[in-house]
């Protein structure tokens, strides 16, 4: 399978695909978003784009998951996380007042 994932920590809001091995295609989404996050390094499936982030967000299934430092968080209305996953300034705006980091 492959599954999209917003690059939004250093990729400029660029879509990196992600393919998840047919073997390791099933399995519930918190099994599939660690399989993302470890076939979106560059290590695993080299990008000319970096590899997935804190701040980066996967589509999978119809949902939107925020990428954390521990695990994934669902992204709902209202969602935002307490601080910029790039330079960690409070979180106020919708868009990082330090570093232009656009929340999800
Ligand atoms: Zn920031």
């Amino acid at each position: 399978m492959i599954v999209e994932v917003e690059m939004r920590a250093f990729g400029k809001g660029q879509i990196r695909k992600v393919t998840i091995p047919s073997e390791e295609s099933e399995g519930t989404d918190s099994e599939l978003l660690e399989r993302v996050f470890h076939y979106g390094q560059n290590d695993f499936q080299p990008q000319r784009i970096p590899s997935v982030s804190v701040g980066d967000v996967v589509r999978l299934r119809g949902k939107r998951w925020y990428t954390d430092n521990i695990g994934f968080k669902e992204v709902v209305d209202g969602f935002r996380p307490p601080h910029c996953p790039r330079c960690f300034a409070k979180a106020e705006d919708s868009i990082c007042n330090t570093c232009q980091y656009e929340y999800p």
